[in-house]
């Protein structure tokens, strides 16, 4: 079994936070500033029984100027390219303008998403259930799974739920 997934949402959600801890080496660059990842990174981890590629897409956000509606086409054409998409938000920041936008797009995608909130670590578990509910009927969402890519928390469950796609 083997599938490529892209890992998508705002800036500083963590998804280089999460792609390195997947692919244990530093292969994406972890920043506060946003947008540091401007090209696709791409990092395979694999099992007995799978393989899975993971893509870092940057550019999915209202464009502001033609080179940034470029990259924006290029990365939604990735997103119908995959087998899944990981949709990464900051469980701390819950719904923003930025995840609007993003949201907007992945309903003119049908691969399939799963809803990833990170950063568990930082808030009480009672704040989770709300972000939950706040989420997950906003699109149709094949997964909702916390985590926290920093301390690992679910990280392995998240790993399996993918392999059970593929
Ligand atoms: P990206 O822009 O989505 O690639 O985000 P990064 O992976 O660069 O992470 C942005 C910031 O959030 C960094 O300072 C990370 O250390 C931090 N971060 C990422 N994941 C977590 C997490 O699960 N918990 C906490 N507390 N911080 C995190
Ligand atoms: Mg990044």
């Amino acid at each position: 079994k083997s599938g490529f997934i892209s890992i998508i949402g705002r800036p500083n959600v963590g998804k280089s936070t999460f792609l390195n801890r997947v692919i244990g080496q530093k292969i994406a660059i972890m920043s506060d500033k946003p947008q540091t990842t401007r090209n696709k990174i791409q990092g395979v981890y694999t099992t007995d029984d799978s393989q899975m590629v993971f893509i870092d897409t940057p550019g999915i956000h209202k464009p502001k100027h033609k080179l940034g509606d470029f990259m924006m086409k290029t990365a939604t054409n990735t997103l119908k390219e995959v087998d899944l998409i990981l949709f990464m938000i900051n469980a701390e920041e819950g719904l923003g303008r930025g995840d609007e936008f993003i949201i907007e797009k992945l309903k003119e995608i049908k691969t399939p998403i799963y809803l990833v909130i990170n950063k568990i670590d930082r808030i009480h578990p009672d704040q989770l259930m709300l972000l939950i509910d706040q989420y997950k009927d906003l699109l149709d969402f094949a997964e909702v799974v916390p985590i926290s890519a920093l301390e690992g928390n679910n990280v392995d469950r998240l790993l399996e739920q993918i392999e059970k796609l593929l």
